[in-house]
């Protein structure tokens, strides 16, 4: 029986499919389709899309203080449809975030064949917080997995955020880098300690500055660089940013 996926709503109360270029990670700069799916494990105080799951009445704490409606800002689409609306917005590669989207693997896996009825290439990424193990029937459908562990602070329990069993499966595959969210040098170094318990080669980790403004970014990535360069790994921008500002859809 068909699953219904769950996605998260733009400005416009339709579901959040937006065609842009990737801000971040190893595909920065190329231009995708991306789906942002709605739901998350993590409550993470500087998420910048807390509209996916700081619902009213939980007790989750968020830098921002607000609070979201679901009947308002998640919207649930057929595996068939979702797929329909990605078509209509051709671009190299497909990249389904979120949220967290590996809460949904079998809508995702579903939507995925679905795309590829019509379309065996379609290049398609997920990005995930990497705190759930990826089954073998996602792992056999996905050409890239950007895995964003979460760090202290992050504000989640590491007991929940980093999840041996599901980095360990990540590590093995060389389709997966690891991307951080850095405040200060110190968020490098504990990365790296992350990277040498799970064998993550320097290559597939990219250290990213958390902010939500280019001046965020910009003056939290001259406190990062240095680390950055002396582990060998990749620093990432947050292009869109600077592009459109912290919005939805784009
Ligand atoms: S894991 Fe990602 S979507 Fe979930 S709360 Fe953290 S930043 Fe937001």
């Amino acid at each position: 029986m068909s699953v219904m996926l769950k996605l998260a709503r733009n400005d416009q109360g339709e579901p959040e499919i937006f065609r842009s270029i990737q801000g971040e990670g190893p595909a920065i700069g190329r231009p995708r389709t991306f789906v942002r799916l709605s739901g998350c494990n993590l409550h993470c105080v500087w998420c910048d899309t807390a509209y996916t799951w700081n619902w009213a009445g939980t007790p989750f704490a968020h830098q921002s203080g607000a609070k979201f409606d679901p009947s308002r800002e998640m919207i649930k689409l057929s595996a068939a449809e979702t797929a329909d609306r990605i078509r209509a917005l051709p671009s190299e590669g497909v990249v389904i975030t979120g949220g967290e989207p590996l809460l949904q693997t079998d809508a995702v896996i579903e939507m995925i064949d679905a795309l590829r009825e019509h379309d065996h290439r379609a290049l398609i990424e997920i990005e995930t917080n990497g705190s759930i193990a990826p089954s073998d029937a996602l792992v056999d459908r996905i050409d890239y997995f950007v895995v964003s562990p979460k760090l202290a602070h992050s504000g989640n329990d590491a007991a929940i955020a980093l999840r041996p069993e599901a980095l360990h499966r990540f590590a093995e595959m060389i389709s997966a880098s690891l991307k951080f969210v850095c405040k200060d040098a110190s968020d490098v170094d504990a990365a790296a300690a992350i990277a040498d318990q799970y064998g993550f080669p320097a290559q597939r980790i990219y250290i990213m500055p958390e902010g939500t403004t280019s001046e965020a970014i910009h003056a939290r990535g001259l406190t990062l660089i240095e680390a950055t360069i002396a582990h060998g790994f990749n620093y990432s921008d947050r292009l869109h940013i600077h592009l459109f500002g912290q919005k939805r859809g784009v």
